[in-house]
């Protein structure tokens, strides 16, 4: 047996420890990320979801912003959720002026999308890639899929609204998969991480 994927949480705000207990279910070792020093020894990273105006002023702050763009670049498997799709996105809508994103995934984003008629809720959705029953997904003051580029897949939407997206190594859900204790959207991550490794990428 070859050791469990090193997955980092980038643990400056949101449900890291939620993150991580879900990671170890799905097989891999989770490591909390707040340093550029820890993320150059991760196979893979999930950016929770938060308020991602903070979050990214934390990663200036943290001196994690420009590492975690080279990273992206260099193929580092990422899964944004929520604030964390927002922050991988190319370009957004309804952003602060000022708040920085780590890019990389191909899409246009709105933040706070659903939030103008209902700050959450929660919805059943079948995600490409995930086996059995639907995913029961958690929106809180989430953003969804305005416009995706040529090579990403939607992998899950509401209504006409891509909520679940991927681009090579980069996967994004407007949800909170680990609010539920159904690890299946880690697992997906993990089998992306796990492929990259034995790829040998
Ligand atoms: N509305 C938040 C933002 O713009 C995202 C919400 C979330 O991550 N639950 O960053």
């Amino acid at each position: 047996m070859t050791d469990a994927s090193r997955i980092g949480v980038l643990a400056l705000q949101g449900d890291v420890r939620e993150h991580a207990r879900a990671l170890t279910a799905a097989g891999a070792q989770p490591v909390e990320v707040r340093r550029p020093a820890e993320l150059a020894g991760v196979d893979g990273l999930i950016l929770p979801g938060g308020e991602s105006t903070t979050i990214g002023r934390l990663l200036r702050i943290f001196g994690l912003l420009e590492p975690l763009r080279a990273a992206v670049a260099d193929g580092l498997p990422v899964y944004g959720s929520c604030a964390g799709m927002i922050l991988l996105a190319a370009d957004i809508l309804d952003g602060r002026p000022d708040q920085p994103l780590i890019g990389g995934l191909d899409v246009v984003v709105r933040r706070n999308a659903f939030g103008r008629q209902v700050d959450s809720f929660e919805a059943d959705l079948h995600v490409v890639g995930v086996d059995g029953p639907p995913v029961h997904a958690v929106f809180i003051r989430a953003p969804w899929v305005e416009k995706v580029g040529d090579g990403v897949s939607v992998l899950a939407s509401v209504g006409e609204h891509p909520v679940a997206v991927r681009q090579g190594n980069l996967l994004a859900t407007s949800f909170h998969p680990e609010l539920t204790g159904d690890t299946r959207m880690h697992e997906l991550f993990v089998s992306m991480v796990n492929g990259r490794q034995e790829a040998g990428g």
